[in-house]
């Protein structure tokens, strides 16, 4: 049984916007069991690329509740990292996602207040972080959040905020009312993404092959990246955002965020590809200390920096 809370939604909501979160949905912490089916199809088509702890804990991935016990909500939570204009401009060879401090610090510390307000509400209550830390699909409770829908590219796209968005969740044993969730699929006859998309990775009904994903083969992969995927890569060091550059969703003028301020270049860092011929272990080390890029790693990023200068 959950916890009531003296707090309202509206406030809980006040409160993220005010830590800098440009989005806030509010869902139930219970199983979702239509998402999870569309899961289990794409693990048995064999989209997930051999990932092995994709095929583990399904349940708690689509039941949020069995990640924190007597959970009732979630509060899901996006900060709008970027824009269409602004990734089409950027020859780094880093996609916007990974610019700057790593998005699992950054957004921790903004979340610890909230947590700390839930737990001041209720000293009884039990309150969870999680972004990307857990098996816990945030896309899939922000859909059932009403915050968006997931689009033909496989990200959740938010009106007003487009994809460029990174996700996180508290789930909590307070009971908070839930948002109604997002119905409406808005790609409608759109075809960008799949036009654009180098290696042909995007599938139909916003599934993604990630064996074919420049993405997964830069961010997540430690293996050599194949061939046919390398000779595709056309300017992508680390992440893709291609079907994201095209998704009208996306362009600025479709942007009316009013949390997130101007959004910059890491100073110091490769401005362009060739630059990454002379970044060295120890200047590696100093320009990326706490961004995702360090955990990818110096000889990983020399070597995808070195298949796209090719
Ligand atoms: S991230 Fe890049 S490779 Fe992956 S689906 Fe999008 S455009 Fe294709
Ligand atoms: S580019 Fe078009 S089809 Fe692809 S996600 Fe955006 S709106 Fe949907």
């Amino acid at each position: 049984m959950g916890l009531k809370t003296p707090f309202t939604a509206r406030e809980i909501k006040g409160r993220a916007h005010a830590l800098g979160f440009s989005h806030c949905g509010i869902t139930g912490a219970d199983e979702s069991p239509a998402a999870r089916e569309r899961f289990i199809a794409w693990l048995d088509a064999g989209h997930h690329a051999g990932l092995s702890y994709l095929e583990r804990n399904i349940d708690k991935r689509f039941n949020p509740s069995l990640l924190l016990e007597g959970a009732t909500t979630a509060i899901v939570l996006a900060r709008r990292y970027g824009d269409a204009d602004l990734a089409r401009q950027n020859r780094s060879g880093i996609a916007m996602y990974a610019w700057g401090e790593d998005y699992h610090t950054a957004l921790r510390r903004r979340a610890e207040p909230l947590l700390a307000l839930l737990q001041s509400a209720d000293p009884s209550s039990r309150s969870r972080f999680f972004t990307d830390t857990a098996p816990l699909s945030e896309r899939s409770l922000a859909v059932k959040g009403g915050m968006g829908w997931i689009g033909s590219n496989g990200m959740l796209i938010i009106p007003g905020l487009g994809s460029m968005v990174s996700l996180s969740v508290i789930l909590t044993t307070i009971i908070l009312p839930p948002d109604p969730p997002f119905t409406h699929n808005h790609c409608g006859t759109c075809t960008l993404c799949a036009e654009a998309c180098p290696t042909e990775a995007i599938l139909t009904g916003g599934l993604i092959d990630a064996g074919k994903c420049i993405a997964y083969h830069t961010n997540s992969s430690s293996s050599p990246i194949p061939e046919n995927i390398a000779e595709k890569m056309e300017c992508q060091v680390y992440g893709c955002d291609i079907c994201q550059q095209v998704c009208p969703w996306n362009e600025p003028q479709n942007i009316r965020d009013s949390v997130t301020g101007g959004i910059t270049f890491p100073e110091g860092w490769p401005q362009r590809i060739e630059s990454w011929a002379s970044i060295d272990a120890l200047g590696f080390q100093k320009l990326f200390n706490g961004s995702a890029l360090e955990h990818t790693g110096f000889s990983r990023l020399k070597y995808q920096a070195g298949l796209v200068a090719e």
